[in-house]
């Protein structure tokens, strides 16, 4: 299933024509697969800056690469929105989580869909950045969910599948035209 990754060319993407595709896209649901050490490379630059346009626009606080297609497991992040606080992480792993938080909950692939979920309140993600360098983020709130819900989106999951029976019926609505245009 992860043949077609295989052959992605990072370099040769035209990043200004990406577009944040929506659920039941089923790139989406599919088990990302990490960057090999050779594509991490200032060739990503554009494809970032382009996520980051995109999660700016939404406007969002997360946008993980399978949301523009890219099944490759990486996520840019802005929990603030202040310049400084832009951030990359590459092939993330949760090493740490504590607590528990119920909290609403969007999705730039889900527009006008929102639900409670409860995540994990604090959350230690071990990440490369854009330069290839191991870092280590401890996030509370926001962003421990932003963690969450953008590591989800690399394993192919998202608040639809996270939803509960109740979240569903009050969503049925926003669900269904999303099923339909993905249908046209
Ligand atoms: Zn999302």
């Amino acid at each position: 299933m992860l043949s077609m990754n295989d052959t992605i060319d990072i370099a040769a993407l035209e990043a200004a024509q990406l577009v944040i595709i929506h659920y039941p896209d089923e790139r989406l649901a599919r088990l990302s697969r990490e960057l090999r050490p050779e594509e991490i490379t200032p060739a990503m630059g554009p494809l970032l800056q382009r996520m980051f346009e995109l999660m700016e626009q939404g406007p969002g606080v997360g946008l993980a690469a399978p949301q523009v297609g890219i099944n490759l497991r990486f996520f840019v992040a802005n929990a603030t929105g202040e310049p400084e606080d832009k951030r990359v992480y590459i092939n993330p792993v949760i090493i740490a989580g504590e607590g528990w938080a119920e909290n609403e909950e969007g999705c730039l692939s889900l527009p006008g869909i929102s639900c409670r979920l409860k995540r994990r309140a604090t959350v230690t993600v071990r990440a490369l950045d854009a330069n290839g360098n191991v870092f280590e983020e401890t996030g509370t709130d926001l962003l421990a969910r932003i963690f969450q819900h953008e590591i989800d989106h690399l394993d192919g999951t998202t608040i639809a599948d996270r939803m509960s029976t109740v979240a569903k019926l009050a969503n049925r609505r926003a669900l269904k035209r999303l099923e339909e245009e993905a249908g046209k």
